[in-house]
């Protein structure tokens, strides 16, 4: 089916990464790279560590790239020491946040409920939240890819209205890819995007479905974006390690600009 056409979206994820003063200073290499605007008809987004929210904010101020952050809480406020609110993300002026990325899944024992909990806060307070769903390698071998990625998909947009899911976007991230300098082929990637459509689509409906842009993650670099973005039904990038090089960054950026054309159904 083919729908209105989706904005490819391509994402930088710091993780713990950059986060003191030099945060501003990749965002600014970034901001150079790019000709000193995000491209016309792409969401272009940097997640820095959330010491540099502030600064990461001051130096893409009018530039046109998107503020986000990689993790929130599920609370608005509160007694709960070291965490972070949607609204205080929000408040600084971030437009998207990662929910259930999966070194936070495995790392910090967050499950279906608390991701979708975090895409709730991020909803309330405005933001655009990206659900990160993947299966490990473990899952792979088993051929559970379809199963994991339909149940952590389900359960992270359970119950969303029309409106809150027009605001939603995925990151299809295998777990093995992530870090590993070993990505999903474009074939693999195809299939999983396939998977995250599906499970969307008994979720929200087709139609709604058809609208929600769902980008693969996992060491995607300047080299290999151009396949993966052509890839079919992916449409854009969650980038780890080479965001944090802004002439790589740019060139990934550039990539999904060329091969994702804005274009509709999978
Ligand atoms: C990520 O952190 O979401 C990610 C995809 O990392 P990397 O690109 O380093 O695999």
């Amino acid at each position: 089916m083919i729908g209105a056409p989706r904005r490819p979206l391509v994402a930088g994820n710091w993780k713990m990464h950059r986060g003191g003063p030099d945060g501003a200073d990749l965002a600014r290499a970034v901001v150079r790279e790019l000709g000193g605007r995000a491209p016309a008809g792409a969401e272009v987004a940097l997640l820095p560590p959330f010491p540099a929210i502030a600064p990461v904010a001051e130096a893409l101020r009018g530039t046109g790239l998107l503020l986000g952050a990689q993790d929130c809480s599920a609370e608005a406020s509160g007694a709960f020491t070291g965490d972070v609110s949607a609204e205080m993300l929000a408040a600084w002026g971030c437009a998207l946040v990662l929910c259930g990325h999966s070194e936070r899944r495995q790392g910090r024992g967050e499950d279906d409920a608390a991701v979708r909990a975090k895409v709730g806060a991020a909803l309330r307070a405005g933001l655009l939240p990206v659900l990160c769903v993947g299966e490990t390698l473990a899952e792979r071998d088993a051929g559970r890819t379809a199963a994991v990625v339909a149940r952590q998909t389900k359960a992270g947009v359970e119950g969303l209205r029309a409106a809150e899911a027009a605001r939603l976007r995925v990151a299809y991230e295998p777990v093995w890819a992530i870090g590993t300098g070993r990505n999903a082929s474009p074939a693999e990637a195809a299939e999983g995007h396939r998977a995250v459509r599906a499970a969307l689509a008994e979720s929200l409906g087709a139609a709604a479905a058809e609208a929600v842009p769902v980008v693969y993650g996992g060491s995607v670099n300047p080299g290999n974006a151009p396949a993966l973005l052509a890839a079919p039904g992916v449409d854009g990038a969650l980038v780890g390690g080479a965001s944090l090089d802004a002439a790589g960054f740019a060139a990934i950026v550039r990539a999904a600009g060329a091969a994702v054309p804005a274009r509709g159904g999978v």
